[in-house]
């Protein structure tokens, strides 16, 4: 049997992460782990308990309530994934809305909201055979996973790409607002203080705008298997 490796990926918005997580953790038997989901909790419960807003961020609130911000990921079954659980309750619908995707960035620099989301990261990928995405998962969660992809794209496919989910899903925005929250998390991931999304040294770019989510997924096998079962 091939041996367990970490393999983590991590790029801008909206670049296809989790999709490609979500097909390798099939293909390979691996726990996948969507910490972006984490920080759009973070986000939710902060909405929810009037800490963030448009023109207000209690941040000293926030910091002080993280310790009764419970996180769980719930194997769905029927879905073939697992989902993001906020204090007992179900809330993989709420987090993917685009209220929850203005205000995450802003939530994601705090790094007390880092530290304690990266301990816990850190936690489930002990065991190896998993698949993280997330914007420092090569560089500051898993240092030293096997394998590092950076997924990157323009960001007009990106919010296309969004846009279209969004709209699958009837969420009323238009492509202009997701293209607009596109830019803006990408403007705050990289510039944030706190572990900014860089590409780790020894990632592998792949810039997936002309590429289908097959051929994506074959090439990053490919990849795998170079590591797993080297010649
Ligand atoms: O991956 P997703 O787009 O759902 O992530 C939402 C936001 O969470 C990102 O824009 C970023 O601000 C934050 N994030 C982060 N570090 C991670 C994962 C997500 O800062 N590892």
């Amino acid at each position: 049997m091939s041996k367990k490796i970490t393999i983590a990926i991590d790029g801008f918005s909206s670049t296809g992460k989790s999709t490609l997580a979500k097909q390798l953790a099939k293909k390979l038997g691996y726990v996948y782990v969507d910490t972006g989901a984490m920080y759009r909790a973070v986000a939710l419960f902060a909405m929810q308990n009037g800490y963030i807003s448009l023109d207000f961020f209690d941040k000293e609130t926030l910091i002080n309530s993280l310790p009764f911000i419970k996180l769980e990921f719930k194997f769905n079954p029927d879905l073939g994934f697992a989902e993001m659980y906020l204090n007992e309750t179900n809330v993989e619908t709420e987090i993917r809305t685009i209220e929850v995707s203005n205000f995450v960035s802003k939530v994601a620099e705090i790094s007390e909201v880092r530290a304690k989301l990266v301990e816990q990261q850190q936690k489930m990928g002990k065991n190896k055979g998993i698949v993280m995405d997330g914007r420092d998962i090569g560089t500051v969660v898993f240092p030293d996973a096997e394998l590092k992809i950076f997924m990157t794209a323009g960001a007009d496919t990106r919010a296309q790409r969004r846009f279209d989910e969004l709209q699958e899903k009837g969420d009323p925005v238009t492509y202009e607002e997701v293209l607009k929250n596109v830019e803006e998390r990408d403007y705050i991931d990289t510039n944030r203080e706190d572990s900014p999304l860089v590409m780790a040294d020894d990632a592998i770019e792949i810039d997936n705008s002309y590429l289908t989510k097959q051929e994506q997924f074959d090439a990053v096998l490919e990849l795998v298997n170079d590591v797993t079962n080297p010649l």
